[in-house]
């Protein structure tokens, strides 16, 4: 390690994005002999998280029957639980890689040295070679690039989410299905025989940011904005877990922001959520954060790997994560744009009230997104 710097690599977050591209890194390590402080191991990964696979059914209630049809890549859904997966790759990571209860404020370049310099919360100053922000959708690392919180936007939907406890079990078949009715979605999805889980988004209202604390006031709301939904639909958010329900608004980061913005600045970076927050209107904001990993994580293993060959250095310098980093943003650049310009559409197509907006907005999504598993033909490269 350089006696100049703290750390070699900081990665600030550790939701999934943070995880994957330590993981990532991890694993090059590995492969390419990578050496850093935080990420010597030899240990392979070990353990593995459960892939649950569901049939996907559309239900419109806009009409006076209801309409059926099958959905999802090749009419399946492939999920996961959040909490699996964070985990799964946390135990995954060399011993004390991870450092908990550090919330970092502020990055900046050493006038002098250029090595980022982290400002932690609890008053220290950490110096790093490089910094990868995956710090999620209000990132403190986006700001060095200009992207500060108040640039986000607010989709006119909102989201919120819960599980309903069925203790003789509930009858649903192990499938994910999606209602619609006007402005008001809901996603149900089986996850035993007797706990289901389920998401409605719904325009916001009011009221919102008086009731997102209180979750007798959410079930509410959200019963009054779902009349017309089948009684099963009811009666499993009338029975909903208090503790589990969760009213969210939904930021995103106008698309074309990601096509204007240099995102590297110095031995500094950022990725998934910080870098493109989409909203979840094509669920594809946790995948792409993986993407952003393997394809990072890539570059700079690659440039590692190069210079090693050439002169037997191990170590990353600047100008090699400068240069990996260009070309994680430009490889990463149109993938992300047309992701988030597709959840944009379909938000909008949800936010608005206008018939002609919302005929506009189809009359692109056929043209642009005709083939509507587009984001799975895509392929990231291998670790
Ligand atoms: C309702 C909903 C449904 C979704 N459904 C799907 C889906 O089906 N499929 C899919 O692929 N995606 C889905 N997504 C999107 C997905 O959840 C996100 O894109 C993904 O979690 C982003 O991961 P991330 O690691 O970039 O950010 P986050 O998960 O937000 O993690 C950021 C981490 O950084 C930490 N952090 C923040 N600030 C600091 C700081 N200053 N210092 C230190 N640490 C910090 C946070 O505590 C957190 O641990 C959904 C999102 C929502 C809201």
């Amino acid at each position: 390690m350089d006696t100049d710097v703290d750390a070699e690599i900081v990665i600030v977050g550790a939701g999934i994005c943070g995880l994957a591209t330590a993981l990532a890194l991890h694993r090059f390590s590995l492969l390419q002999g990578i050496k850093t402080n935080i990420f010597i191991s030899y240990h392979l990964p070990k353990k593995m998280t459960k892939m649950y696979v569901f049939r996907g059914r559309f239900v419109s209630l806009n009409e006076v029957e209801p309409m059926e049809f099958p959905f999802g890549v090749n009419k399946e859904f492939r999920c996961l639980k959040r909490t699996d997966l964070v985990k799964v790759m946390a135990d995954n990571l060399p011993t004390r890689t991870i450092r908990t209860n550090c919330q970092v404020l502020s990055v900046e370049l050493d006038p002098v040295t250029k090595f980022p310099h982290l400002m932690l919360s609890n008053g220290s100053v950490l110096q790093a070679k490089v910094v990868i922000g995956c710090d999620g959708v209000n990132s403190a690392i986006a700001s060095m690039f200009g992207l500060h919180r108040t640039t986000l936007r607010l989709f006119s939907t909102s989201v919120a989410r819960g599980f309903t406890n069925y203790p003789n079990g509930h009858r649903f078949s192990s499938e994910f299905v999606m209602m619609s009715k006007g402005q008001v979605q809901l996603g149900r999805l089986p996850v035993t025989d007797k706990l289901v889980y389920w998401f409605v988004t719904r325009l916001r209202t009011s009221k919102d940011s008086k009731i997102w604390k209180d979750p007798v006031l959410i079930r509410q709301s959200l019963m009054e904005s779902m009349k017309g939904f089948p009684e099963e639909a009811m009666e499993m958010m009338r029975n909903s877990k208090l503790s589990f329900l969760h009213l969210t608004e939904l930021k995103y980061r106008p698309p074309w922001d990601l096509l204007f913005n240099n995102f590297r600045k110095g031995t500094v970076t950022i990725a998934g959520d910080a870098m493109h927050p989409t909203g979840p209107f094509v669920a594809q904001g946790g995948s792409a954060s993986i993407e952003d990993a393997i394809v990072l994580a890539r570059c700079l293993a690659q440039k590692v790997f190069d210079n090693k060959n050439k002169t037997e250095e191990t170590a990353i310098n600047s100008a090699m994560a400068e240069e990996a980093f260009d070309q994680y943003v430009k490889e990463r650049k149109m993938r992300n744009f047309w992701l988030s310009f597709h959840s944009f559409l379909v938000g909008k197509k949800l936010d608005t009230t206008s018939s002609i907006i919302r005929f506009i907005i189809l009359a692109i999504m056929s043209t642009l997104f005709r083939d509507p598993d587009w984001h799975s033909r895509y392929h990231c490269g291998n670790l």
